[in-house]
């Protein structure tokens, strides 16, 4: 595997590149998520598995899985009809990085099938610490990591339990050790050059006075940019059964500005995708771009 161009591009460039990070870019470039990591490590209240990850996609819809080669099938396929592809990214439907063999084929498999496409990972960052070098090797030039709390106590009410080398936590002690690994994970991230995105789902009553102090921090650790976004809660989930709701657009507004007068770089224009979204943002072609309608090997 050659070390991809991308992350060899300056990052103002891997910005203006990135429909996510880049307000302007999301109406002239797509992107494509490729549904290959099927489990998650940690249980989110809001989550129910049957869903797509709420940490980078929306609940509702099961997405098609793809094997790795399957998913190069596909990337293939989109790339030669979708001019304007520019980001390959892996986002669930569960943690890509508790799907670690599946996921980092599947990027062997883009880098060398299109080595010029950006490539871009989201996680809860459990086990980020684990795979920095084999991100930094593969040219991974985005990572997004969601993180909804710095501060146990708060997490505790946002995780219900946390599994890791075969331990399952429970309580402060899952909350504490995810909050770890994710900040210690995007530090390592940003001082090996990566563009890190910290998504924090805004949770009434759970988060909402707390987001200021986590975006701050983010930034200090060396975000790139922090997009909040509204609860979605699963049926069938903790949050769904414990009666919560989801803030009003006035709360998230709000937040924002709070979080926008701190410095920190605001992504306002998320979709909150599907984990097998194509197209520019707001404009889901998923179902333009199925497998079984592609050629088996595209030229
Ligand atoms: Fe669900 Fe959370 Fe796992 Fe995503 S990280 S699949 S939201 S439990
Ligand atoms: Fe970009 Fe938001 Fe869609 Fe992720 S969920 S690809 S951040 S618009």
């Amino acid at each position: 595997i050659q070390p991809s161009s991308c992350r060899t591009e300056p990052p103002e460039e891997r910005v203006s590149r990135h429909p996510c990070y880049s307000e302007e870019a999301h109406r002239f470039f797509a992107r494509m998520h490729l549904p290959v990591a099927p489990a998650c490590n940690i249980q989110c209240s809001y989550c129910n598995r049957k869903f797509d990850c709420v940490n980078e996609s929306r609940p509702g819809v099961v997405s098609e899985l793809l094997t790795p080669e399957e998913a190069e099938r596909k990337v293939k396929g989109v790339a030669a009809q979708l001019m304007q592809l520019s980001v390959v990214g892996i986002a669930g439907p569960g943690d890509p990085l508790a799907n670690a063999e599946r996921t980092f084929g599947t990027f062997k498999r883009v880098r060398r099938a299109l080595p010029d496409v950006l490539t871009c990972l989201s996680t809860n960052g459990l086990t980020l610490h684990r795979h920095i070098d084999e991100i930094e090797e593969l040219g991974i030039g985005h990572v997004t990591i969601t993180i909804n709390a710095i501060d146990p106590d708060i997490g505790r009410e946002i995780y219900a339990w946390v599994y890791d080398e075969g331990v399952r936590y429970e309580g402060r002690e899952a909350a504490e050790l995810l909050i770890r690994r994710q900040l210690e994970g995007l530090q390592a991230l940003a001082g090996r050059g990566v563009l890190v995105k910290v998504n924090s789902i805004l949770i009434p009553g759970v988060n909402d006075e707390h987001l200021v102090d986590v975006s701050r921090k983010v930034k200090e650790l060396g975000a790139a940019v922090h997009n909040v976004t509204p609860l979605i809660i699963a049926p069938g989930s903790r949050y769904a059964e414990e009666g919560r709701r989801a803030p009003k657009p006035k709360e998230l507004h709000r937040l924002q500005e709070r979080i926008g007068t701190e410095g920190m770089k605001l992504m306002r224009h998320c979709r909150q995708c599907r984990a097998d979204a194509i197209g520019l943002l707001g404009q889901d072609r998923s179902a333009d771009f199925r497998l079984e309608k592609m050629a088996d090997d595209p030229a």
